[in-house]
C-alpha cells in the first residue's frame, strides 16, 4: 500500500522518533506549527478516525496513554493540544489514523479558520 505512514512506521522513511513500541510511533512533524509538534500513529493501518471500529479502538487508548507519558519528556507540563484532522472537511492530507501532540505555547482558540 502506497501509504506514507505505514512507510515510516516500517523505518522505510526516515523519521525523528520521539517514542515507539509494537503498536504505535510517534515521530517529530516536518512542518511543525509550535515549539513542540509530534505526531502519534498507530503501526497499523487506519484511514482515520471515521475508521475506527470495536475491533481497532484499543490503539487509539494506547495512543492518548503514550501522549500521557511524552507530555512530561517533551517538556509540556504546563498542557498540550491533541489534534486529529479527519477527511476531507477535517483537512486531512495523510490518510492514515494520526493524532497531532502540540504545545510549547499558549494555544490559540478556536482552532478553525475561514467560513
Ligand atoms: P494532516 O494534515 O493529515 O492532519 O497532517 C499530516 C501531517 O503530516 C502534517 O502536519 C505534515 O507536516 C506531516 N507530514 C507529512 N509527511 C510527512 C513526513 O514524511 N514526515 C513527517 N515527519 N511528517 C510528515
Ligand atoms: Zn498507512
Amino acid at each position: 500500500m502506497d501509504c506514507i505512514f505505514c512507510k515510516i512506521a516500517a523505518g522505510e522513511i526516515p523519521s525523528t522518533k520521539v517514542y515507539e513500541d509494537d503498536a504505535v510511533l510517534a515521530f517529530k512533524d516536518l512542518d511543525p506549527q509550535a515549539p513542540v509538534h509530534v505526531l502519534i500513529i498507530p503501526k497499523e493501518h487506519i484511514a482515520s478516525a471515521a475508521d475506527i471500529t470495536p475491533e481497532n479502538s484499543a490503539v487509539v487508548a494506547h495512543i492518548f496513554e503514550v501522549a500521557a507519558k511524552l507530555a512530561g519528556e517533551l517538556g509540556l507540563e504546563n498542557g498540550f493540544r491533541i489534534v486529529n484532522n479527519c477527511g476531507e472537511d477535517g483537512m486531512q492530507s495523510v490518510r492514515h489514523l494520526h493524532f497531532h501532540m502540540l504545545g510549547g505555547k499558549k494555544m490559540g482558540w478556536p482552532p478553525y479558520a475561514g467560513e
